[in-house]
Formats: structure tokens, sequence, C-alpha cells
């Protein structure tokens, strides 16, 4: 299955939603300092990654639909370990169980959820384009041409 030109693609890979080329953070590793920064733009066809001020408050959303599908998972989790009987897991009288372990999971992924949740929330409004390069440096050279007061005049 080819997953180049998909949007998972960009989403697994942390890569540019625009070109699938240049990478999204500034960091590879989810575990390494610095985790979380983000690049201004893409290295590879200059897309704007930093959009509009406030631009990533959206991924809360998205953040939030990861976490809930996280605790989901873990009580699954749970509950599949209790029906193979390597635990004792019954929710109203184990309840702790769940919420150390569901606890002790968020925490150990709260740095990949946090890039996660970035890079689907530009996913949403970011097609990816063949020509991803040329299509940036056109947009660029319109906006050189015609700054916004000039558009403005001519309309
Ligand atoms: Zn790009």
């Amino acid at each position: 299955m080819k997953l180049k030109g998909t949007k998972l693609y960009s989403v697994l890979t942390f890569t540019c939603p625009r070109c699938h080329e240049g990478k999204f953070f500034k960091q590879g590793n989810s575990y390494r300092k610095g985790f979380a920064e983000a690049r201004p733009s893409c290295t590879h066809c200059g897309e704007d990654f930093r959009r509009e001020p406030g631009y990533y408050f959206g991924a809360a959303y998205v953040s939030y639909a990861l976490t809930v599908a996280l605790w989901v998972a873990v009580y699954v989790a749970l509950w599949v370990f209790d029906a193979l009987g390597w635990i004792s897991f019954r929710f109203f009288e184990n309840g702790w169980l769940f919420l150390i372990v569901g606890s002790i999971v968020l925490l150990a992924l709260m740095p990949p959820l946090y890039r996660l949740s970035r890079i689907i929330w530009i996913n949403l409004f970011v097609d990816y384009r063949e020509d991803a390069v040329e299509f940036n440096r056109a947009l660029r050279l319109e906006e050189e041409k015609a700054p916004p007061s000039e558009l403005a005049e001519s309309a």
C-alpha cells in the first residue's frame, strides 16, 4: 500500500502536511529536549507551519480525543488481561488499578500525544500537493508582488 500522499503518512512520520518531505518538528525524538518545538516553516517546500496566532489552540480538541481513546484502550487491555487470567480486574472492585495504569500510560505517552495532536490538527487544514515546492514559491511571489493594501486598491 502506498502511504505517501495520504494524511496518515504525514501524521505517522511527522512530516510537512503539504509536501510530506520536510520535518514538522525540530526534534525527531518525542522523548528528547525540545520535542514540542515545531519548525516555523517547512525546510523542503516552505509551507508556513505557524499559520496564524492561536492556530494550535484547536489541537487541544484533538488531544482530548486522543486521551479519551487512550483511556478506552487501557480499559480494554485490562479487561483482556483479566479474561486471559493474568490479572484480576473488575471495574467496580479494582477501579484504582484502572486509574493507576491509565495515569502511568498517559504520562508516558504525553510527548507523542502532544506532537500527534498538533500534526493531526494541521493535517485537517493543509492538503498534500505533489507540486508543493512550486505551489508555495508561487504563493510567496504573489504576496511579494501584491501586498494586501494593493489588492484592496485594485479591487
Ligand atoms: Zn513541506
